[in-house]
C-alpha cells in the first residue's frame, strides 16, 4: 500500500485547485476549484473535470474562494455523492458563494444565447442545491475520522471567515503520514480575522506560492492611511467611490471606517454597500463572531457592531442602487473588485467624468481590467460600451491582501525543516513557485517540488 499526492489543478497556475491523496485504493480530494481566467481555456476545464466522480471516496475544502470550490457542482453532477467537508463557516460561505457562481453562468448563458451562441451553463442552481446537500461542516479544532485511513482538522487560515489549513493524518495499514495543506495562507494582522495558526509538524507540506517572489509593502497603519485618505477627498467636495471584493475587503473596510468615525477621525458621513453579495457575505461574517479577532471581539463587546452602524446602509434593490447616481458625497462600496461587472460599473458611469470625485483602488488589479485600466492612469475608459473620459481623481492603497508573501510563507514553515520530509509548492505561477521552492531548499528543506498538473508523488 502506498499513500501519494496528485495535483489535478492549480499547479503552476493560481486558480483551479485541486489536489488528491491517495491512500491504498481509497482517494479524497482537496478542494474542487473552478479554473478562471480567458473564457475559452477555463470553459474547456471546467467542462471536463481531471478526475472522474464516482472515483472519489470523499472531498475535503479548505475554503470557500470559487477558485478552490467552484467545481464542486460540476463533480457532483458527474455523479460525485460522497462527503463535503469542511468548517462551519465554510459551508455558510459556500452557499452564497455557488449559488452566486450559478447566478452568473445563467445570466451569461442569457445573454450569448440572445446573440446566437448555443451555450449551456456547467451548472445550474438546482445542481447547488445538490452538492449543498453533502456538505457535512466541522468546527475548528475537531479532528474527525473521514474514513478509516483519513483523519482531518481544521486550523485557522487567516484568509477568508472559514479558512483552513488542513491537516490530514493518513494510515495505509502499515505507515502513519501527516500532511499539511496551507490552502490559501493568510497574514497576522489582518482585520476582523484571527492570525493564522502555526503549521504543525508533517511529513509532507502542500503550500501555497501566490506572493512566491513578492513582498507586500508593510502598512503599519492602513486605518490612518484610509481615514487620511477619505478625509482629504471630504475636503474636496465630491465622493468616494471604493471597488471591492465582496467578501473580506469589503468588510476590512466598513469596519475601519466605522471605527474611524467612532473615534472622531473622521466625521460622520454616509456610508453605502451596494452589492447583494456583499450585503449577504456580511450578514454571514455577523454571524460567526466567535472567528473574529480579538481586537474586534472587544469592538463588539464594547458594544460597537463593525458591520452595521448608524451611517452605513446596505442598499437591497437596483432602484435605490440607481438612486445613489444623484448622491454627490460619502463614500460607495460596490462590486466587482476589478469593475469587470456588477453595480459598481453604473457607480463608475456617473464618477469618472468629475474632478471633485475620487475612485480608491483597495485591490489588487489583473491585466486588462477596468480597474487596472484606471489605476494606470487611462485617459478615457470604456463602461456599457461607451467611452468616458477620467477626469476624477484614482487612487490606491495597499496592504490588504488575504495572501501571505514571500517572507511570510517562510516564517510560517522554516521550522517544520527537521521532519518534512517533501514539499510540495503549489497555487502560484510559475515564477512565484519556483521563486518560493528555491527559498525553501536554500533554508534546508530536502526535497521540493513545483509539480505539473497531473502529476503524482509517493509519499516518503
Ligand atoms: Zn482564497
Amino acid at each position: 500500500m502506498t499513500i501519494a499526492l496528485r495535483f489535478l489543478g492549480a499547479a503552476r497556475h493560481v486558480t483551479g485547485t485541486k489536489h488528491l491523496v491517495e491512500i491504498g485504493d481509497t482517494k479524497v480530494l482537496l478542494d474542487c476549484g473552478m479554473v478562471q481566467g480567458p473564457r475559452r481555456i477555463a470553459e474547456e476545464q471546467n467542462r471536463k473535470l481531471p478526475i472522474a466522480a464516482k472515483e472519489l471516496d470523499a472531498l475535503v475544502l479548505s475554503h470557500a474562494h470559487i477558485d478552490h470550490s467552484g467545481s464542486l457542482p460540476k463533480l457532483v453532477k458527474d455523479g460525485y455523492d460522497g462527503p463535503i467537508w469542511c468548517t462551519d463557516a465554510t459551508a455558510d460561505m459556500l452557499r452564497m458563494m455557488l449559488f452566486d457562481s450559478a447566478h452568473i453562468q445563467a445570466q451569461d448563458a442569457k445573454h450569448l444565447r440572445k446573440r446566437g451562441h448555443d451555450y449551456e451553463p456547467v451548472y445550474t442552481a438546482a445542481d447547488v442545491e445538490q452538492t449543498l446537500r453533502l456538505v457535512r461542516s466541522k468546527p475548528y479544532y475537531e479532528p474527525f475520522d473521514v474514513n478509516d485511513q483519513l483523519r482531518v482538522e481544521f486550523l485557522e487560515a487567516g484568509h477568508i471567515l472559514g479558512a483552513a489549513i488542513v491537516v490530514l493524518d493518513a494510515d495505509d495499514g502499515h505507515k502513519q503520514r501527516r500532511i499539511v495543506f496551507t490552502g490559501d495562507h493568510g497574514r497576522k494582522d489582518l482585520p476582523i480575522l484571527r492570525d493564522p495558526d502555526r503549521i504543525p509538524e508533517c511529513d509532507a507540506l502542500i503550500t501555497e506560492s501566490t506572493y512566491g517572489n513578492r513582498l507586500h509593502e508593510t502598512r503599519p497603519d492602513m486605518m490612518a492611511e484610509l481615514g487620511r485618505i477619505i478625509e482629504e477627498e471630504m475636503h474636496d467636495g465630491g465622493r468616494v467611490v471604493i471597488p471591492a471584493f465582496s467578501v473580506g475587503r469589503t468588510q476590512s473596510v466598513v469596519m475601519f471606517l466605522g471605527q474611524l468615525i467612532k473615534e472622531r477621525h473622521l466625521p460622520e458621513l454616509p456610508i453605502f454597500v451596494d452589492s447583494p453579495m456583499s450585503t449577504n457575505a456580511t450578514k454571514i461574517m455577523a454571524r460567526h463572531a466567535e472567528l473574529f479577532d480579538d481586537e474586534t471581539k472587544k469592538l463588539l463587546k464594547a458594544g460597537h457592531n463593525p458591520f452595521f452602524f448608524d451611517g452605513v446602509r446596505y442598499v437591497a434593490d437596483v432602484q435605490e442602487s440607481k438612486s445613489l447616481n444623484g448622491q454627490r458625497s460619502g463614500v460607495i462600496l460596490s462590486a466587482s473588485g476589478m469593475c469587470e461587472s456588477g453595480r459598481i460599473l453604473h457607480h463608475l458611469r456617473n464618477t469618472v467624468g468629475r474632478r471633485e470625485d475620487c475612485v480608491l483602488m483597495v485591490g489588487w488589479q489583473a491585466h486588462g481590467t477596468l480597474g487596472r485600466k484606471l489605476r494606470d492612469g487611462q485617459d478615457s475608459v470604456r463602461i456599457y460600451g461607451e467611452d468616458y473620459r477620467v477626469r476624477c481623481k484614482v487612487r490606491a492603497m495597499g496592504g490588504f491582501s488575504a495572501h501571505a508573501d514571500y517572507s511570510e510563507l517562510m516564517d510560517a514553515s522554516r521550522h517544520l525543516v527537521d521532519r518534512c520530509k517533501q514539499v510540495f509548492v503549489v497555487h502560484g505561477e510559475d515564477e512565484p513557485a519556483e521563486a518560493h521552492a528555491k527559498r525553501l531548499i536554500d533554508a534546508g528543506f530536502r526535497e521540493v517540488h513545483v509539480p505539473h498538473k497531473h502529476d503524482r508523488f509517493e509519499l516518503r
